[in-house]
């Protein structure tokens, strides 16, 4: 299987369903088998229920002052879009290559598997390491069992690189986002008589309100970041269930929602101050009422600020390897929030187009993927 080239591993990568609701075993597999064809070990992580895993590989000696180039294997899903190729076939038509995943983003991890050969050649001082999870596009489930084996197995880098799809830009900060579940448990009653029952809509309804209130502080009051748009803490109450017909009370209401903090935000702030309106006032009078009442809140996916260190070392030398004198910011979160969050400092920098991810006949252009291969090549020689 020795020196593929990056078209080659990319074809083999999209080849691998790796939609997020299905395994992505036998990708792991693939790379495991292809980097220990140049000798190089790699530890594999399982999910809880055995059926995917994250990776992690060194190159070199594993000592700080490396690079980790670090990317997740799932894709989001294909069904009910109109695609002219077939999406899980790589497919070439004019300089770009179409297939899912090809921009988000297994083409970094391609260019990052076809410098392997590069990588040993260059007789490395200072180690690359390879770390790619699964579950990134359904909440960053597989980075967050991934961080406390990366702290274990990789030395203090001196950069970690999210191959997100920037068009190889260097992206230093993005905004972070916090996805909760309140559920509220009322009592059911005909609706001629209010006395015997809680109604729980009407509960979710004055959590929405106070939701809508700090939606309201957070563009006035709160952290500011002129580089994105909007510069503020963003909110958003999504899907909402509850009741089943109009002359019945509502024993039950659901909804989910979220926020999208700016780096200067303090998410856990904002969770509290949100916790102690239900605390405080909501479940107070509901238990009062009929003592099985109650409201709660669980955030089931959260994904902290990526923030920007200018002028850091990490940047600088992003920004040398990127061929580039500025960075930008990403309007999407990634990995790069929770790595940063364990002092690894990250920056996001990705072949092809986030315009181009997720959509039907996703590709990435050709040249993207050889200003990956050159950014690779790059890392060699600054390690070496
Ligand atoms: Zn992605």
């Amino acid at each position: 299987m020795a020196a593929l080239s990056t078209q080659d591993i990319l074809a083999r990568l999209v080849g691998f369903d790796t939609t997020s609701r299905l395994s992505n075993l036998e990708l792991i597999r693939f790379i495991e088998a292809y980097l220990a064809e140049f000798g190089v070990t790699a530890t594999v992580q399982h999910n809880e229920e055995g059926t995917k895993a994250n990776i992690v590989a060194t190159i070199g000696p594993n000592v700080p002052g490396g690079v980790v180039l670090s990317g997740h294997t799932d894709v989001v899903p294909v069904d009910g879009q109109d695609w002219t190729s077939e999406p899980f076939r790589l497919t070439e038509q004019d300089g770009k290559l179409l297939g899912r995943g090809s921009a988000d983003m297994k083409g970094f991890i391609a260019c990052a598997l076809a410098a392997v050969p590069a990588f040993i050649e260059a007789g490395l001082k200072r180690p690359v390491h390879f770390a790619f999870t699964y579950d990134e596009e359904v909440g960053c489930l597989g980075i967050q069992s991934l961080l406390p084996l990366m702290k274990d197995l990789i030395a203090q880098p001196r950069l970690v690189v999210v191959g997100e799809p920037t068009s190889m830009q260097i992206a230093n900060a993005h905004k972070g986002q916090y996805v909760s579940k309140t559920r509220i448990w009322g009592r059911e009653a005909h609706s001629s008589r209010p006395q015997d029952g809680v109604n729980a809509v009407a509960v979710a309804a004055e959590l929405i309100t106070f939701i809508t209130g700090m939606t309201a502080r957070a563009r006035i009051d709160g952290a500011k970041d002129d580089m994105f748009d909007p510069p503020y803490t963003s909110f958003n109450v999504g899907p909402i269930s509850g009741g089943s017909a109009f002359n019945i009370i509502p024993n039950y209401c659901e909804f989910d929602w979220e926020f999208r903090p700016v780096p200067g935000a303090d998410p856990q702030a904002i969770l509290a101050e949100y916790h102690a309106f239900m605390e405080d006032v909501i479940n107070p009078h509901l238990k009062a009422t009929f003592p099985e009442c109650r409201a709660e809140n669980a955030v089931w996916a959260y994904l902290p600020p990526l923030k920007a260190e200018p002028g850091a070392d990490a940047e600088t030398l992003a920004l040398m390897l990127a061929g580039r004198n500025d960075t930008t910011v990403v309007a999407f979160g990634t990995e790069a929030g929770h790595i940063q969050s364990i002092d690894f400092p990250a920056v996001v920098c990705g072949p092809g187009d986030i315009a181009q991810a997720h959509k039907p006949d996703e590709f990435v252009a050709i040249s993207q993927l050889d200003a990956c291969d050159r950014f690779m090549k790059r890392i060699a020689e600054v390690l070496s």
